[in-house]
């Protein structure tokens, strides 16, 4: 592989295979990899054990912003199942942080814009000495607006319920495909509609629409994306 080392920011809805896309690609190129979408979860687990969140499922914004400085996220580098772990205040919080009461919460904790701004900061950080991969929803906008390769993922809601559903059912757990699918669109719709760095694709950013792709289709496109830049 070349010498020049650059960001490579992949941003794309819930559960399009951002994160498998970007492991791999970091994998293979000897990049770090961050997924910046485990710190809002972390931060969103942090909120469910310390009764943030208000019974009809609001957060409690104002005491939540007050806990941010007690919030220590970090990460794991592989472990044996080859899988980079998340840390919360030093606990291994991979397995927590990926189930639905999480993954229901995640997004109304993400629209703070004070969460938003301590993890943004923190992502900033991470690529300051750039050869790093980070997947999420705001990285090509927000966190690395110049990052020298930006990819935009797409797919289906019904393809990525299907995709995320197999994926937690391997890991053990007990839910629908209903449950999933109805995750995935709301989850999209508070990302794309919140005031604070809305998802969206970058208008330099390539789109990927993977729907039909295969992960090693998927692979080699990215492959080329990377070359193509880091050859220039
Ligand atoms: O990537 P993942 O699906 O794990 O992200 C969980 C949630 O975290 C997203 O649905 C979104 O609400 C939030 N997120 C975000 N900005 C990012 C990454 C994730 O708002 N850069």
């Amino acid at each position: 592989m070349d010498n020049k080392k650059i960001i490579v920011a992949i941003d794309g809805y819930s559960s399009s295979g951002k994160s498998t896309m970007a492991r791999e690609l970091a994998k293979r190129v000897g990049y770090v990899y961050v997924d910046s979408g485990a710190m809002y979860r972390a931060v969103t687990l942090f909120a469910l054990r310390n009764n943030l969140i208000n019974p009809d499922k609001t957060v409690k914004v104002a005491e939540l912003i007050s806990r941010l400085p007690e919030i220590h996220i970090s990460f794991r580098s592989a472990g044996e199942d080859g899988v980079q772990h998340t840390l919360l205040n030093g606990e291994d919080v991979e397995k927590e942080i990926r189930d639905m009461q999480v993954s229901n919460m995640v997004s109304p904790v993400a629209v703070i814009p004070e969460v938003r701004s301590r993890l943004v900061a923190m992502q900033q950080e991470y690529g300051e000495e750039k050869g790093i991969v980070m997947d999420g929803r705001d990285i090509g906008t927000t966190v690395f607006p110049n990052a020298e390769l930006k990819i935009f993922v797409c797919a289906s809601p019904e393809e990525r319920a299907r995709r995320r559903l197999r994926e937690m059912i391997q890991k053990g757990e007990k839910v629908t495909y209903d449950e999933v699918y109805r995750n995935v669109v709301e989850r999209d719709r508070i990302d794309t509609t919140r005031e604070v760095s809305p998802l969206r694709k970058a208008s330099d950013a390539i789109e990927l629409d993977n729907g039909e792709m295969t992960p090693v289709q998927q692979m080699d496109w990215l492959i080329e994306k990377f070359q193509n830049v880091t050859a220039e």
